[in-house]
């Protein structure tokens, strides 16, 4: 890794990385066009889903059961600057509700074909809210290792199947997101240890088990696949906006990044979606910079924040992740534009501008998007020819935060 990036991380100071390995998507190779198929399967299972999700979730009944989130144009916040308003997705209010509901989705499926209550494609899915579909729901767990939101998001949907779901989570996930699961009637258990434990706890404890469903943050395909059909859905969305995407006109994406699932999956389905005109940049904590790190050192998930002595503590607790997914970073070396990290600080400061001068209400691991246009602009980089660029922040979460808690932080970001 060049010596002056390796020194800006280890000093915790905010940095921006571009990719030398970005790839036209017609240069992809086979291994995204394998991809490909599987981003439209899930985008058809959520579609067959809709009508029972419609059911599950009043909030779902005016739009056929699809959870989606609208483009906000923010120019307060930036010039030509829209949100992607992940933060109020309906089901979870983060970007994990994409992802998460896709999961459980995928196992409720195939248990529901074994059992035969459906038997095709075309078959009524409201029979997955049956009784009796319950009934065989309920003798299954689903467990996950979350910081927080992909608990909430599988542990909602989950439980409105009728799963039992157990969550394992670091300590220092926010209490109320533990509170909020108990609630559900999912099975909190904490770990001292930071959390790659977590998740290696919960996948031991599935590993053996046929009625144990272990949704692996680190490594599920099914989780990539639910997340990246936002990014299938981009070029309706802007072409109901009137904007374009072309070579004079740029998109600009920015995807906080944690463990890489969510943004990998976005940015996969955009590129495909939208192609090379779409220019995407992910976004981490200055001590967490775990995807960042591992692409540019080429070594992903074999290297970790700690080899470089970084804590990995960080406000952003949906991106306080030390090491990337084990394939998440390799897939996004011909995809991304690049990474950049944000302090604390900054990301507090976002949470209250967000607020004042968007009425949003995000969580700070939602803002990291925010920063995008700005880092760029503080690098200075020959990026794109002449050319007016939308500029999308992707804001991925912070809907479901408790009142007070939000008082807090933005009260803790006009102070900084
Ligand atoms: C999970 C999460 C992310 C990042 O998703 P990963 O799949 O972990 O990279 C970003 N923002 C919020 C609010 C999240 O909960």
């Amino acid at each position: 890794m060049d010596f002056a990036l390796e020194t800006a991380l280890r000093a915790g100071e905010p940095v921006l990385w571009a990719n030398p390995r970005r790839r036209s998507v017609a240069a992809f190779g086979p291994e995204a066009v394998a991809w490909q198929v599987e981003i439209a399967a899930a985008a058809a299972r959520l579609d067959r889903f809709g009508p029972l999700l419609a059911e599950c979730f009043p909030e779902l009944a005016a739009c056929d059961g699809r959870i989606e989130s609208a483009l906000l144009p923010a120019p307060r916040l930036g010039e030509g600057l829209l949100v992607k308003a992940d933060h109020v997705l309906p089901v979870a209010g983060s970007v994990k509700a994409r992802g998460g509901v896709h999961a459980v989705l995928v196992v409720a499926e195939r248990l529901a074909w074994q059992a035969g209550i459906i038997d095709g494609l075309g078959d009524d899915y409201r029979r997955l809210g049956s009784p009796a579909a319950r009934e065989l729901f309920a003798g299954h767990t689903l467990c996950v290792g979350s910081t927080g939101n992909l608990g909430l998001s599988i542990g909602i949907m989950g439980r409105a199947l009728g799963f039992a779901v157990t969550v394992h989570m670091a300590a220092a996930a926010k209490e109320w997101k533990k509170t909020q699961l108990r609630e559900l009637g999912a099975t909190v258990v904490e770990y001292a240890g930071d959390y790659t434990a977590a998740c290696a706890a919960a996948r031991r404890e599935a590993q053996d088990s046929p009625s144990l469903h272990f949704i692996d943050d680190e490594n599920s395909p099914e989780l990539f696949c639910g997340y990246a059909v936002a990014g299938l859905r981009l070029p309706a969305q802007l072409a109901a906006l009137g904007i374009p995407v072309s070579d004079e006109h740029p998109l600009s994406l920015y995807l906080p990044c944690g463990v890489g699932g969510a943004p990998g999956g976005i940015a996969l389905g955009a590129r495909l979606a939208l192609g090379d005109a779409v220019h995407i940049f992910f976004a981490e904590p200055t001590q967490a910079p775990c995807m960042l790190l591992g692409l540019a050192s080429g070594r992903h998930a074999d290297i970790g924040v700690a080899d470089i002595g970084l804590s990995g503590r960080t406000v952003a607790d949906g991106l306080a992740v030390g090491r990337p997914s084990r394939f998440v970073g390799r897939l996004m070396e011909p995809v991304i534009d690049g990474a950049y990290t944000v302090a604390d600080e900054a990301l507090l400061r976002l949470v209250a501008a967000a607020w004042r001068e968007g009425g949003l209400r995000l969580e700070p691991s939602a803002t990291a998007g925010l920063a995008g246009p700005e880092a760029l602009r503080c690098a200075a980089l020959p990026l794109w020819a002449e050319g007016p660029v939308t500029h999308i922040a992707w804001a991925t979460g912070g809907g479901m935060v408790p009142e007070t808690e939000f008082a807090a932080l933005v009260a803790a970001g006009e102070a900084v």
